[in-house]
């Protein structure tokens, strides 16, 4: 569980070879996974090779997200050889926890077998008490998705501290939106925290319909993955029931899913 990856990442090509770092160191252990970093990334475990795509869309902001590149998951070599190339899938859950919402996808995780990684908002664990520990009791891990989800690249310097540093405990960190670049990079590291994106987007938060959101992972997702969904920020029935089609699914193609070890 240490983090351990220093990556660095110009480009978004650079923050899937970090990833796949990230994967690599985490193989030899047996943790889970670990996320995505998109630079400088001390990755956990076992890992997964993340491309950052898409946008997350937090809580109330309607898409534009910075960060949405469509993830080409590309692994780094070296990751993925020390990986065994494992039929595993990394599910992680932004912008909660919610008192609604979370519950009912960590039933499904449950139902399934499966375990993932929440990235949660500082603001919405103060709101919501006990949750957190639920996550974690399951054998889920938590991220940190800051405090209130700001764009980080575009708010003053003692903010944007604040946001990283008083933030959900945890080594994983996921900017809101996807959005970083070298200052908030470099405030997650001075946090101790990795940088972690997602390789697939499929948009939950749009609600585009639960087919669609199924549809959109079996297509896009490859071994390593991590998928980017959301269990706060809105209405999520659609994510819960994909969710529940999608890991059925997966596991019957051989897929297994850990949690990040964040
Ligand atoms: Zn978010």
């Amino acid at each position: 569980m240490s983090r351990k990856l220093a990556a660095v990442i110009a480009t978004s090509t650079a923050a899937v070879l970090v990833f796949g770092s990230l994967i690599a160191l985490a193989v030899g252990r047996s943790n889970p996974p670990q996320p995505t970093v998109a630079s400088n990334v001390t990755p956990m475990s076992p890992t997964p090779t993340p491309t950052p795509t898409g946008g997350d869309t937090g809580p109330g902001k309607g898409g534009a997200d910075p960060d949405k590149s469509p993830g080409t998951p590309v692994g780094n070599p070296t990751a993925a050889a020390a990986a065994g190339n494992k039929k595993v899938l990394f599910f992680s859950f932004d912008d909660g926890p919610d008192p609604v919402w979370t519950p009912r996808i960590l039933q499904v995780l449950a139902k399934h077998g499966a375990h993932a990684t929440f990235f949660e908002l500082g603001k919405m664990q103060a709101e919501h008490p006990g949750l957190r520990e639920q996550i974690l009791a399951a054998g889920n891990t938590i991220g940190s998705h800051s405090i209130t989800h700001p764009q980080l690249t575009a708010i003053p310097a003692a903010k944007r501290h604040h946001e990283i540093f008083d933030g959900p405990t945890s080594k994983c960190f996921r900017p809101p939106y996807g959005a970083s670049n070298p200052k908030v990079r470099a405030d997650i590291k001075a946090a101790g925290m990795v940088q972690v994106l997602w390789d697939v987007d499929p948009r939950d938060w749009a609600r585009p319909g639960t087919q669609a959101i199924v549809n959109n992972i079996l297509h896009h997702a490859h071994r390593r993955n991590i998928i980017l969904m959301h269990d706060g920020g809105g209405e999520r029935s659609q994510t819960v029931a994909a969710l529940d089609k999608v890991l059925r699914i997966l596991k019957s193609q051989g897929y297994t899913f850990p949690a990040m070890n964040c």
